[in-house]
Parts: C-alpha cells; sequence; structure tokens
C-alpha cells in the first residue's frame, strides 16, 4: 500500500553484517534490518534451529501446550528477573499486551478509567493504542478517534512525573523507552529510571518498560534498564528476540504477572514452535559468546571512534550512544544521507530527521566496526563540506 518510501535496491541473501543485492554487490549492514538481526545475517545457529523446527513443527496453536514456548519463557524470565511471559508476533502487539495489563491492573483496583503516563518523544507501535501511547500529532489525528487513557509528560524529567503523580489519583502505570530509538538515540541521565521507578514504588503504579528496541544485548546489558538497576514491572520485547523471525514478549513480575487471566487475552501465532526455537538459538548464542559484554566493548570504542572524527566539524550537533546503538546529531535534516550511504554500499538510517541511527549487528569483528565508523564519518564529512 505505499505506506514506505522504499529505496532502489532488493537483497537476496546475507552473511553476517553483509547483503548481496540482485547484481551481486556487497553492502556493509550498520542497521541490522532495524534492530532485528542482531546476530547479523544467516547466522548459522538460528539457520539450522529454524530448518530443523521447520522439518518437524511449525505451529499447533495456543490450545495445546507448547515445550519450546515455555523453555524459552524460563530462559527470559532467568534472564531479566521477570516471572511469566506472554508471546506476540511483534514489539507493537507486545505493547498492546503491555497496556492491558495496565488497564486491567487498575480495573482490579475498581478504577473506571485508569490512565498510563506515557512520553513526549517515544514510540511504541502503529497499532491504534500503540500509535495513541506515540508521541507526534501528525499521524495520530488520521486515525481519530483514539483510545482514552493516556497522559503524556516530556522524557528524563522525573520532576514532571512527579507533579502529575499529584494531580491525577486514575495513574495506573508509566511505559516508556529506557533509551528513545525512533525518537532520536535518547539517553536519559543516569538515575532517571531509577527516579522513575521510585515515583512508581510509591504509588503503587506499574512501571513498563518497552525494551523492543533496546533489549537483548544491543546497549551492552541483557535490558538497558539494567543500567539503571531497574527491575520493572513489565518489559516488552520483540525485533532480535529470534533474529528475524517474528515474535513479541511481554514479560511481567509479582502483581502484574498475575493480572492477566484465562480468556483476558489470547494470540493465534504467538509463541508458536517455530519461533520460539529461533529464539532459543538466539539467546543461547548470546549467553554463549557474551554479546552482552561485546557491544558494551565494542560500542564504546565505536563511540570514541565517532567522537574523534565528527566531534568538531560544523554542522554536528551531538554524538551519543550506548552499547551498538548510535545516534549521531546534526544541526540541520539530513535525510537524504540513507541515500548517499546507499550509494557507498552502507546501510544506514535517519530518524527525527537530522539523526543518523546506527545499529549494527553485534557479532561484527573490530575491522567490520572500524569499516563501519570510518565510511559513516567520510560521508558525514564530505556531506556536510558540500561535496
Ligand atoms: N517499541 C519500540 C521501542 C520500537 O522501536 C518499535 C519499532 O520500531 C516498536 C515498539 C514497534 O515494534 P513493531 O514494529 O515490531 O510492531
Amino acid at each position: 500500500m505505499g505506506t514506505y518510501k522504499r529505496l532502489p535496491v532488493a537483497f537476496t541473501y546475507g552473511a553476517g553484517a553483509w547483503l548481496f543485492d540482485e547484481q551481486g554487490n556487497r553492502y556493509l549492514d550498520a542497521l541490522s534490518g532495524l534492530a532485528v538481526c542482531g546476530l547479523g545475517h544467516a547466522h548459522p545457529a538460528v539457520t539450522r534451529a529454524v530448518a530443523e523446527q521447520a522439518g518437524r513443527l511449525i505451529h499447533t496453536s495456543n490450545l495445546y501446550q507448547v515445550p519450546l514456548q515455555e523453555q524459552l519463557a524460563e530462559e527470559l524470565c532467568a534472564v531479566s528477573g521477570m516471572g511469566k511471559v506472554f508471546f506476540n508476533n511483534s514489539g507493537a502487539e507486545a505493547n498492546e499486551t503491555a497496556i492491558k495489563i495496565c488497564r486491567k491492573y487498575g480495573h482490579d483496583r475498581g478504577l473506571a478509567t485508569p490512565q498510563i503516563v506515557v512520553m513526549e518523544g517515544s514510540f511504541h507501535g502503529r497499532t491504534l493504542a500503540t500509535l495513541t501511547a506515540t508521541a507526534g500529532g501528525k499521524q495520530q489525528e488520521s486515525f481519530a478517534p483514539l483510545p482514552q487513557g493516556f497522559l503524556r509528560v516530556p522524557y528524563n524529567d522525573a520532576d514532571a512525573l512527579g507533579t502529575l503523580a499529584g494531580a491525577n489519583s486514575d495513574i495506573v502505570a508509566v511505559m516508556l523507552e529506557p533509551i528513545q530509538g525512533e525518537g532520536g538515540i535518547i539517553i536519559p541521565e543516569p538515575g532517571y529510571l531509577q527516579q522513575v521507578a521510585r515515583i512508581c514504588r510509591d504509588h503503587g503504579w506499574l512501571l513498563a518498560v518497552d525494551e523492543v528496541q533496546t533489549g537483548l544485548c544491543r546497549t551492552g546489558r541483557w535490558f538497558a534498564c539494567q543500567h539503571d538497576e531497574v527491575l520493572p514491572d513489565v518489559m516488552t520485547l520483540a525485533k532480535s528476540l529470534a533474529n528475524g523471525v517474528p515474535i513479541g514478549a511481554c514479560l511481567a513480575a509479582g502483581e502484574a504477572a498475575a493480572t492477566l487471566t484465562p480468556g483476558s487475552h489470547g494470540s493465534t501465532f504467538g509463541g508458536n514452535p517455530l519461533a520460539a526455537r529461533a529464539a532459543l538459538a538466539v539467546l543461547e548464542v548470546m549467553r554463549g559468546q557474551r554479546l552482552d559484554q561485546r557491544a558494551a566493548e565494542l560500542g564504546a570504542t565505536m563511540l570514541d571512534g565517532f567522537r574523534e572524527r565528527l566531534d568538531s566539524l560544523d554542522g554536528v550537533r551531538e554524538i551519543r550512544g550506548r552499547g551498538m546503538m548510535f545516534g549521531l546529531e546534526m544541526e540541520q535534516d539530513c535525510g537524504e544521507l540513507v541515500r548517499l550511504a546507499l550509494e557507498r554500499r552502507l546501510l544506514i538510517n535517519v530518524t527525527r530527521g537530522n539523526v543518523v541511527r546506527l545499529l549494527p549487528p553485534l557479532i561484527i569483528s573490530d575491522e567490520e566496526a572500524e569499516q563501519i565508523v570510518a565510511g559513516v564519518s567520510d560521508l558525514i564529512t564530505s556531506y556536510l563540506s558540500g561535496h
């Protein structure tokens, strides 16, 4: 339906950090299919798991026990500290589940119109409820009437949240990204999440953390909220969980984990044997190769590299990043960099109009990381100098 302005290239196969087009040209992928292919393309462990599982059993429905799904839930809970999991097929769906948990938590407390506090600059998906939770007026106006029940405060501003707490007794939860991805790789001050968690605890609200983009080693910890030592009540995952096989997950702890009851939620495909098996393979590689540590170390080296090459350039506003998640903010809109990068066989993204967003695979070599740093820095340097 033309909802995407597609770039003039089609890829036919991939290997690690590289994608190959129909003519056999190779491109260095610094985006990982929008933070999905954390293990790179055609990772042998994922390929093997998917092929084997496809030959055995793809789907049975959630009417029956699904041992692979149960195993995946256990492994996700072990690594995150959460208690239970509901499986979906995408990030937006996982967030819908989170929103339903927060609302039902409120109804269980006798609130008829429970409110969820969301953030300016946020992105939570494209379904009606997640679109409403997402910041940004224009996209929302075309789809009115929107669901009710969301309040918005500035991101990275615990005082604003505290003030709202005194003014509204219908609030049941706060939902936020620990680092805003689509919003421009916005990294809050250290301690911010702790403060939000404290406000939530003091008021009996749930803290729902959207780790769809940041989760699963991307930022140098298993989950970005762990940088602030925060254990949320609800956590959503998707994107890199099965390295490209569609899956989403809503994890919950404590009381939040007991909120959904039989019949209150469901999914035909969610957590089917194929997706669960792929995700189990991903987790095994992440654990075995300590990709959390690798992302922290390599990410820090790459960030230094970008800063060395770009920080002093006119037209560059800020270079920021955490782990393998980078935002190179320009003074002016720079969307055309995506096409210019493609001409240099480099895959990047621009978000918020002026932020070059890079989300390279976590498995890249030191040499490939250097190629990304040098390639992107050269591109920006020549773009800003007008050639
Ligand atoms: N939440 C966050 C933080 C995201 O970055 C995204 C996608 O970019 C989503 C939710 C939506 O995920 P999906 O496109 O799988 O529905």
